[in-house]
């Protein structure tokens, strides 16, 4: 049974408390909607603590984001534009919730996304986690950069801002703010722990058929192939292909991240940069010339 007007107001308050319960806000920031009946929008207004919202404050906007109602002087959030653009694209989309996730929002920042095939449960839900480019907030910039990824993605980064979650209902988008945030904080870890082992291509293509199984909704098919770059029409993760292993031990990873930090790779071997390799070799030549000299 659809959630009366009134629920929805007290499901964005409590989603609020615990966006910044959590710390996936501070000050003002974020913002969360929900589809109302009738072409219209219930959404967070602009210039409060997403942690001490009352129903009332919630604006109501139509699909234009022209303000219908709400208390004397609130204003729509600055971001109804990104959320617009998210409901136009997919009429299966109920609710948009934005914060910034502090996590998520630093792989974003480092221009790193989240779409490595890593955990199971991510790969079914979200498939992956891409980077829109980076766009003025509150600016037609943002919605512009959200919506060539808006269309096959429930969950994005914003380059250098923060994370947008799309759901068929508010809590559904609010969850899926929680395994953004969650998959970044473990890969975070695996990441510096040095190693990130991947779910191999044909544990991916097995995953895939899981959605099927347990009739997962997703606005696209998971597409698994690394070489290919952006691709409109899927959700590419990477996943090398290993015909008959589930896990493939990631050594590019390695190389390419480890970031001047000696790793510890396949097989338990020490891994060096260039610039420690030629510190211990001077180190070492300096060793040998104050034997020939003493
Ligand atoms: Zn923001």
């Amino acid at each position: 049974m659809a959630r009366s007007e009134d629920q929805l107001r007290l499901d964005i308050v409590e989603v609020g408390r615990r966006l910044w319960t959590r710390g996936f806000v501070a000050s003002n920031d974020g913002n969360i909607s929900v589809r109302l009946p009738g072409d219209r929008l219930l959404m967070t207004p602009t210039s409060v603590s997403k942690g001490f919202m009352a129903p009332e404050m919630m604006v109501i906007t139509d699909m234009d984001g022209r303000l219908l109602s709400g208390e004397p002087g609130r204003k729509a959030s600055s971001e109804i534009l990104m959320h617009l653009v998210a409901y136009r694209h997919r009429p299966d989309v109920q609710a948009v919730v934005h914060a910034h996730p502090p996590l998520s929002t630093g792989f974003a920042v480092a221009g790193i996304p989240l779409d490595r095939a890593v955990l199971a449960e991510v790969v079914t839900t979200l498939g992956s986690i891409p980077i829109a480019e980076y766009g003025t907030p509150s600016t037609p910039e943002l919605p512009a950069a959200v919506e060539p990824y808006i269309k096959t993605h429930d969950a994005l980064l914003l380059a250098n801002h923060g994370a947008l979650a799309l759901g068929r209902d508010l809590f559904a988008a609010y969850y899926k703010m929680e395994t953004i945030e969650h998959f970044a904080r473990i890969s975070l870890v695996a990441r510096l722990l040095g190693r990130e082992n991947l779910l191999s291509r044909e544990e991916v293509d097995r995953l895939q058929q899981l959605r099927g199984t347990y009739g997962i909704a997703s606005p696209a098919p998971v597409c698994v192939d690394p070489q290919a770059g952006p691709d409109p029409s899927c959700q590419v993760v990477v996943a090398p292909s290993a015909p008959g292993e589930r896990l493939v031990p990631d050594t590019s990873f390695l190389a390419g991240i480890a970031g001047g930090h000696a790793a510890i790779g396949n097989g338990g071997e020490i891994q060096l940069t260039y610039g420690e390799l030629t510190t211990l070799i001077e180190d070492a030549v300096r060793h040998l010339t104050a034997r020939t000299t003493a």
